[in-house]
């Protein structure tokens, strides 16, 4: 095999020139290899006669999975599954598929398993290896030499050297199955391909076991994928019955579970994440099953992630385009690699590899969600052919879990061999990919990014550095102050001269930008001339999507920059001078934390640090108290909100307070400012039976924030006689999908149909897990649960709901004053928006500054209205409300012909964010008018138009700017805080947490500081 690329690209060049021209019968070259079996070799002749029965079209298979070779040594996955591997009823716990790999390594000097964590519920995922026998006894020197690839800086960029070791290296490809529980098919097709690599003697097996290592971690959410087991067997018992949904399958998420590798929350994704980079792989590729029948979507569509390397987009060419041209060949209809999957977030599992210069790989492939064997009928669109999808699925067939199987492993062969036949160039690219990266801050920049260590939240800093450390990414820290030249700004080229003069005079305002900027010892410094800076960049870097761009419907989210929606300084920095700054790697960083100074009284500052909260209910005893307005003692600025704490235990809280990263300071005596208590309230937190999905990044947050609350569904709301005796505050965070008003009231139909169970019971002993449990997931909260949801307010309890929960409180009327309209023209589609600060006095609101950035999902438009009833309308805001058509100038009076002109009364106005000012006519027997303290208080509200978008896509963002973000209603003696950002998500808005952790601390004062209208 040929060394050197160009020279190899000429090669398959010029054959293929020679194909064409001789037309000749037979497409394999002589020196490809056949993708046929060794007739040397037997066939295990009954496995193969269940593979073929199972197989409904003899379309649906390839010569590569159309017979199993047979071993004396080696068991079959039929000694696990009592059947062969995509059989009908057959779907393997994760248990038994380890079970199987483990007899595999047991019996073959061709297979490793390796155990690489444990899931939140405590279950093993593991990682298996199989190669030949020398290149699993050599996998250490194999890693060292993939190591000095993978960090060219250990071989100083050096090509020659980098060369010897690519021709020298075996090349990791690493498989990952069924990280979505619904999608059932990849563990058997894994096992089976597992055994596939060990035993089968046909060359274009062998060349596979013996130039590369194959890694497999079959089952990538193992939570989820017993409870799948579960409700699949539970179907298999009862096949008359409906079945529940698989509402649950990790502890915390769903489908999202595949949206975490940017924040990486969830365990799943940090051994996943943790295996790539220790093997120092070559490639990610992880198994899904929702489009027929293999759609190779990491071609897909644009735009691309901006932050990968172009040589990595032209791998996803290389791979996809020749995946297809493979399975074509075999006569598999519907194998295709473009289609509507855009590739820009870095959210997904298989991101890792493309943000750590390896190739990401995606497939899609035809899944039944169980291994029942189905007539499947496609939507028109599923079948049509299109210039990328010559050869389209069929409209109408008989699919089974085999035909699954044989496409994903057939799928996985042709590209371990290509991969195989390419190693090389792979090796090389992988190499240069890390190269390239090195070379960032001199090539495409920035040099560097910055977290400077007078930051006002050096605990959320300590977070942020923390996801970037799991990213693999290296942080140092200035041993010294320094200063950086800033980009110069270019100054926009003038249209016309229309408005030279305004501009002139802003110009003349307008102080002129600092040219350079100083940072304190301490600073972190995240340096981008390092192997991993790529992920760095795209997590720290702002993103911008064009409401132009021809892909009009974005995946996933459009923005995501971590430094904004962690509310922390972030610096790029371009200026190369930054590398040069004394510094030393960290690796330990933590924010820090204890007690300074002497006192009885401790005072804490408030700038929203999600911390507090975790404080708040580590001192359980202690008497901790809020400052309701701003103070200074012993020298130092507190805000609002700030914690001021007696009797306590100074080594307690010491020791507490540097264990979450919070500086207390000991003060002589409590300072002289209106407080109020801050108690450890009572938390209920809702979920429904429709979707968790949503609301378990909320309980995720909780959870490691270690705020204690009970976990209870909407069913359950009814049943308990006195919420306010067991609850403060109940938290409804948003449901997400299923999500209308009515749908939360009445859940599922029951008017027909069998109960949903969602319990463990022998027959499921897995479903439930740790989280809630019920004997039928179809009815919602119901009128009596609603009834005493209101209830719950009315007596002073606060309910706080956010995106469609608050269009729920709204709609079924929890509150008055308050309407939320959804927009067809408005696009935000997963993006960082600006909001501001519009009632610091609130509670809600402690330590936050006048600007915050937020995530938003085209969340809902509230606007305000002081009459009770009043018909929601979106409020379009003062810019728009002109004079009508007349006579004049836009700014003089119009005249009626025939009588002098009248002057209207001077109307009081309002803002967007605002309720109208209620008018004399409406005061007029003014029984709707809602009272001064029963009015909505808004606290936070979206920016102005132009200061939207932050990160993302904004497009008709006029719709929602200016209008409330974050509304306070109170109810009766209690309050409904409703969000229309989703302050808490995916691990990544940490910045805005404290929004809901402040309504919770708070809950009792949340009237603090409040202003009322005169009327
Ligand atoms: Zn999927």
């Amino acid at each position: 095999m040929m060394d050197s690329t160009s020279v190899r690209g000429v090669r398959i060049a010029s054959f293929l020139l020679l194909v064409f021209i001789s037309a000749a019968g037979t497409l394999a070259a002589s020196d490809e290899t056949a993708p046929a079996r060794d007739p040397k070799q037997a066939v295990d002749e009954a496995y193969t006669a269940k593979i073929q029965k199972y197989t409904t079209a003899p379309y649906f298979t390839s010569p590569l999975v159309n017979y199993l070779p047979a071993s004396k040594t080696v068991p079959t996955p039929e000694t696990v599954l009592g059947d062969v591997a995509g059989a009908p009823g057959v779907l393997p716990y994760a248990e038994d598929v380890y079970k199987y790999m483990r007899l595999l390594e047991k019996a073959s000097p061709r297979v490793k398993v390796f155990s690489i964590g444990t899931t939140e519920e405590g279950r093993e995922m593991i990682a298996v290896a199989i190669s030949s026998p020398e290149n699993l006894k050599n996998l250490e020197e194999n890693r060292a030499r993939l190591t000095k690839l993978a960090d060219p800086r250990t071989i100083k960029l050096d090509d020659a050297e980098a060369d010897k070791l690519v021709a020298q290296a075996v090349p990791v490809y690493y498989i990952t199955g069924t990280i979505h529980s619904p999608e059932t098919g990849a563990p058997t097709a894994l096992m089976e391909l597992a055994y596939r690599l060990s035993v089968d003697e046909s060359p274009y097996i062998r060349e596979i076991r013996d130039g590369m290592i194959t890694l497999i971690t079959p089952v990538v959410e193992v939570d989820g994928r017993d409870r799948m087991v579960d409700i699949y067997k539970w179907h298999l018992a009862h096949p008359k019955d409906f079945y529940p949904p698989l509402i649950y399958w990790g502890k915390y998420v769903a489908h999202d579970n595949n949206r975490d590798a940017m924040g990486v929350t969830l365990k799943l994704t940090e051994n996943v994440l943790n295996t790539y980079v220790k093997w120092k792989a070559q490639v990610l590729h992880d198994l899904h099953e929702s489009v027929p029948y293999l759609y190779d979507n990491t071609v897909g569509d644009g735009p691309y992630n901006a932050w990968v390397d172009p040589i990595l987009t032209d791998e996803w060419q290389m791979i996809g385009s020749r995946n297809v041209a493979d399975m074509t060949k075999f006569g598999m209809p519907g194998v295709f690699t473009h289609g509507d999957f855009d590739t820009w977030s870095p959210g997904y599992l298989m991101f890792i590899a493309a943000m750590h210069n390896g190739i990401s790989r995606l497939y899609e492939t035809f899944g039944n969600g169980g291994a029942d064997t189905q007539e499947r009928t496609l939507d028109p669109e599923e079948y049509a052919r299109t210039w990328w999808r010559q050869n389209p699925p069929l409209p109408k067939v008989l699919w089974s879990q085999r035909d699954n199987n044989n496409y994903e492993q057939t799928g996985l062969l042709t590209s371990l061999h290509y991969f195989n036949e390419n190693k090389r160039l792979f090796l090389k690219n992988f190499y240069l990919k890390a190269k390239r990266s090195v070379a960032k801050p001199s090539a495409e920049g920035p040099a560097a990014y910055v977290l400077p260590a007078d930051e006002s939240r050096p605990s959320l800093q300590a977070e942020l550095l923390h996801v970037l450390q799991k990213q693999a990414v290296e942080i140092s820290r200035a041993k010294a102050g320094f200063t950086v030249a800033l980009p110069v700004k270019k100054e926009k080229p003038k249209k016309d001269g229309k408005d030279k003069k305004d501009t002139k005079e802003a110009e003349k305002d307008k102080k002129p930008e600092p040219t350079s900027r100083d940072f304190p010892a301490g600073s972190y410094i995240v340096r981008m001339d390092q192997p991993y800076a790529r992920i760095a960049d795209a997590l720290l870097d702002h993103q911008y999507w064009s409401p132009d761009d021809p892909q009009k419907t974005p995946y996933d989210d459009t923005g995501w920059t971590f430094g904004e929606l962690f509310g922390v300084q972030v610096a790029r920095v371009t200026d190369l001078k930054v590398l040069d700054v004394a510094m030393e790697r960290v690796t330990e960083i933590h924010a820090p934390g204890g007690v300074k100074g002497d006192g009885a009284v401790f005072a804490i500052n408030n700038a929203a640090e999600p911390a507090l909260a975790t404080l708040r209910y580590k001192l359980k005893d202690a008497n901790v108290e809020a400052a309701e307005e701003p103070f200074e003692s012993g020298g130092k600025k507190f805000n609002r909100g700030s914690f001021i704490i007696r009797n306590a235990n100074r080594a307690d809280l010491d020791r507490a307070a540097a264990d979450v990263g919070l500086q207390a300071v000991a003060v002589g005596a409590a300072p002289s400012v209106k407080t109020h208590a801050i108690r450890a309230a009572r938390v209920a937190f809702v979920h429904t039976w429709l979707s968790t999905q949503t609301e378990g990044w909320w309980r995720l947050a909780l959870d490691d924030l270690k705020i204690p609350y009970d976990y209870i569904s909407t069913q359950a709301i009814a049943k308990i006689d006195d919420l306010n005796a067991k609850y403060d505050v109940i938290l409804f965070p948003p449901v997400g999908f299923f999500s209308s008003p009515t749908a939360i009231i009445n859940g599922m139909p029951t008017a027909w149909g069998n109960p949903l169970p969602w319990k463990n019971t022998p027959e499921t002993p897995n479903l439930a897990g740790k989280n809630d449990s019920t004997d039928d997931m179809r009815p919602g909260l119901g009128w009596d649960g609603f009834a005493k949801l209101q209830t719950f307010v009315q007596k002073g309890g606060v309910l706080l709901t956010a995106t469609d929960t608050s269009r729920f409180a709204t709609e079924i009327g929890l509150v008055t004053g308050v309407s939320a309209q959804t927009s067809e023209r408005m696009k935000i589609v997963g993006s960082v928006v600006g909001t501001r600060l519009v009632d610091g006095a609130s509670p809600i609101a402690y330590g936050y500054e006048e600007k915050v950035p937020a995530y938003c999902d085209n969340g809902p438009i509230f606007s305000l209205s002081s009459i009770s009833g009043a018909r929601g309308r979106r409020r379009l805001g003062n810019e728009s409300r002109s004079r009508p058509t007349g006579r004049g100038t836009a700014d003089e009076p119009d005249f009626t012909v025939g009588r002098p002109g009248v002057e209207a009364p001077e109307e009081p106005t309002s803002e967007t964010w605002e309720a109208p000012p209620v008018t004399d006519e409406q005061r007029r027997n003014g029984f709707r008018v809602i009272p001064p303290a029963d009015r909505a208080r808004v606290i936070f509200r979206y920016a102005d138009q132009k200061d939207l978008l932050i990160s993302g896509l904004v497009a008709g963002g006029n719709e929602i700017a200016q209008h409330p973000a974050v509304v306070d209603v109170p109810s009766g003696k209690g309050h409904v805080v409703l969000f229309s950002i989703n302050p808490v998500y995916r691990g990544e808005t940490r910045g805005t947490y404290s929004m809901v952790l402040n309504t919770i601390l708070n809950f009792d004062s949340l009237d603090a500081g409040r202003k009322l209208a005169e009327k």
